[in-house]
C-alpha cells in the first residue's frame, strides 16, 4: 500500500479529543482523513472494494489515535546516562546518523511528529528536511536546530550565543535562515547540561532580548519555546508572548492566570525529571538538582491545570535514561499528576498540534486532515498501556509500519 488511499474498517476512535461512542470506519484519499462513518454505514461493496485493492485494514478489537506528537525531544542525544559527553566523542557525522535511527525508533513507536529543541550544528532541521525530502524514513521533524542562550547559558554545546537585542535579532534571524520550524530559547538555567555554573532559578536571557526574539519569529509565522524553571525567568517568558513553556517547576497561580488567557501552552516534561533524579549512572550534580524540585513539578501542573492551562506531552527524548521514544512514559506521568486519560491522550495529540500552529493539519481525527494515524490494540482511554500496543503506522495514509 503505498498510495494514501485506505480503509481503517470497525474502529474505535480517538479523535484527538474524546473516544467517539460506537465502532467506525474511516476512509484515507490522497493521504487525508475522506470520511469517518459508522461501520455498519459503509456500503458492503466499498468494503469490498478495498479489500480487493488490498487497502482494507481491519481494525476489530483496535482503536484508531492520531499519530503521536511529542513535543520536546533531542534526536541527536543518546539517552545515556550523560549524553553532553557522548556528543563530544563523536563526529558531526555519525551524531546525524544516530539521529536518524532515533527518529525511526519514534517513528516506529507511533510518533510521527516530534519537536527537537536542541541540535548541535542545527542537525536536526537537516534531519527533518531529509525526511520531508524522503530521503530517510523517520517522523515530522519540526526542529529549532541551535538554541538561542545568552554567554555561558543553559546548553551551551548547541547554544547560539546572543547579548543585548541587536545580537539576539541576529540570532532570531540565523535560525530562520538555517530552516528552523521552532524557535527554542533558554531563560532559565537548568539541572543537566553544564557541571557547575547554572541554577535552576538564574535568569539568562533578559526581557528585552526575549522580547526582539519572539517579535521577529511571530512576524514569521514560527512558534517560540522557552526552557523555564524558575519563577522570574517564566515571568519574563510571558511578558515577551512565548508560546510554550518548557519544564515550568516553579509556575505560580498568577503565572498560570496568564497562560490560560494567552493560551501559552505548559509542556511539563515530567518523566525526565524523574529519570534524571533516580536513574543509574546519571551526573551527581545533576541528579540532586532535579530530586530539588520533582516535587514542585507535579504541583505547578496541578496548578496550571486549575486554571485552564492547556498542557502538552513532551518527554525530552534523548535526555539522561530517557530513551527514544519516552512519550508513552510523559503521557503516564501526564496521568499520574491528575489528567484524566483523555486529557494526557490530548496533550500527545490535538493539544500538541495547537501547540506547534498545525491544528488544522494533524492531532485530530477529522475529514480533511493528513492521515497519520496509529492503530492500538484495546483502548487506551481505559488503559495507557495500549499505546504500547501499536499495529499500524500511516504517515499521509502510507503505512510505513506494521505488526500483528
Ligand atoms: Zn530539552
Amino acid at each position: 500500500m503505498v498510495t494514501g488511499h485506505a480503509v481503517i474498517h470497525d474502529v474505535a476512535v480517538f479523535d484527538g479529543e474524546r473516544l467517539l461512542e460506537g465502532r467506525h470506519t474511516v476512509t484515507i484519499q490522497d493521504g487525508r482523513i475522506a470520511a469517518v462513518v459508522s461501520s455498519t454505514a459503509l456500503p458492503p461493496e466499498m468494503l469490498a472494494a478495498a479489500r480487493r485493492a488490498g487497502r482494507l485494514i481491519e481494525g476489530t478489537g483496535r482503536t484508531l489515535l492520531p499519530g503521536l506528537i511529542d513535543l520536546h525531544v533531542h534526536l541527536t542525544w543518546s539517552a545515556g546516562t550523560d549524553p553532553v559527553a557522548t556528543l563530544a566523542l563523536e563526529s558531526p557525522e555519525q551524531t546525524l546518523l544516530r539521529a536518524v535511527g532515533h527518529g525511526l525508533a519514534q517513528r516506529d513507536a507511533g510518533i510521527t511528529t516530534v519537536r527537537d529543541l536542541g541540535s548541535p550544528h542545527d542537525l536536526a532541521i537537516h534531519l527533518g528536511q531529509a525526511i520531508a525530502a524522503g530521503w530517510v524514513p523517520g517522523p515530522r521533524v519540526i526542529a529549532s536546530g541551535r538554541t538561542l542562550i545568552m554567554t555561558g547559558g543553559h546548553d551551551p554545546f548547541w547554544g547560539l550565543m546572543v547579548d543585548g537585542r541587536d545580537a539576539a535579532l541576529k540570532g532570531v534571524r540565523t535560525q530562520l535562515f538555517a530552516g528552523a520550524q521552532v524557535i527554542k530559547v533558554s531563560a532559565t538555567g537548568g539541572v543537566y547540561g553544564r557541571a557547575a555554573g547554572e541554577a535552576v532559578d538564574d535568569v539568562e536571557l533578559l526581557p528585552e532580548e526575549l522580547a526582539v526574539i519572539v517579535e521577529q519569529a511571530h512576524r514569521r509565522g514560527v512558534k517560540v519555546a522557552a526552557h523555564a524553571i524558575g519563577a522570574e525567568g517564566i515571568t519574563n517568558c510571558l511578558d515577551a508572548g512565548v508560546d510554550t513553556i518548557e519544564h515550568g517547576h516553579f509556575l505560580t497561580a498568577a503565572h498560570a492566570k496568564r497562560m490560560a488567557e494567552a493560551g501559552t501552552v505548559l509542556v511539563p516534561t515530567l518523566f525526565v525529571y524523574q529519570q534524571v533524579a533516580n536513574a543509574p549512572g546519571v551526573p551527581a550534580y545533576a541528579s540532586a538538582k532535579a530530586q530539588a524540585i520533582v516535587a514542585r513539578h507535579r504541583e505547578a501542573v496541578a496548578i496550571a491545570r486549575a486554571a485552564g492551562v492547556r498542557i502538552g506531552a513532551g518527554s525530552d527524548a534523548g535526555s539522561p535514561g530517557t530513551p527514544h521514544p519516552s512519550l508513552i512514559e510523559e503521557i503516564a506521568c501526564l496521568a499520574a499528576a491528575g489528567l484524566p486519560t483523555t486529557e494526557a491522550l490530548a496533550a500527545a495529540t490535538a493539544v500538541a498540534a495547537e501547540a506547534l500552529g498545525m491544528a488544522e493539519e494533524i492531532g485530530r481525527i477529522r475529514p480533511g486532515l493528513r492521515a497519520d494515524l496509529i492503530l492500538v490494540d484495546g483502548d487506551p482511554t481505559a488503559d495507557l498501556a495500549a499505546l504500547r500496543r501499536v499495529t499500524h503506522v500511516l504517515q499521509g495514509g502510507v503505512l510505513v509500519t506494521t505488526r500483528g
